[in-house]
């Protein structure tokens, strides 16, 4: 991996990573809190920022075949979430591209 690049987001409501503080994402890009994850309630965003992914698997969740990526933190690495690449049920096809991060592994905060 190349030399680590922080980005840091707009706007006054920011999502941190609990265990290393980096800019992950950010109100404006919250699209759902009503998602699952391994650790309890899960965070649909649009996108994000400084993150990296794993290798894409095909994974059986509640609503159905998806092909997911681990979502892990460019700060400390730890898995924090997964990646939609693809739905195979129509009625799930919104979540493709946009990412899942676990409640557990981030917090809010005020900037600026
Ligand atoms: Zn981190």
């Amino acid at each position: 991996m190349g030399r680590l690049i922080l980005e840091y987001l707009e706007g006054n409501r920011i999502y941190v990573c609990k265990k290393c503080r980096i800019h992950l994402t950010n109100f404006q890009n919250r699209i759902s809190k009503n998602f699952k994850g391994g650790t309890g309630q899960a965070y649909l965003f649009e996108q994000g920022i400084n993150y990296h992914v794993g290798l894409p698997v095909d994974k059986d969740l509640l609503t159905g075949k998806h092909t997911v990526q681990d979502l892990m933190c460019n700060g400390c690495c730890e898995i924090i979430g997964w990646k939609y690449i693809k739905a195979f049920r129509d009625s799930e096809k919104y979540k493709e591209g946009k990412i899942i991060i676990e409640k557990y592994f981030i917090e809010k905060i005020k900037w600026k």
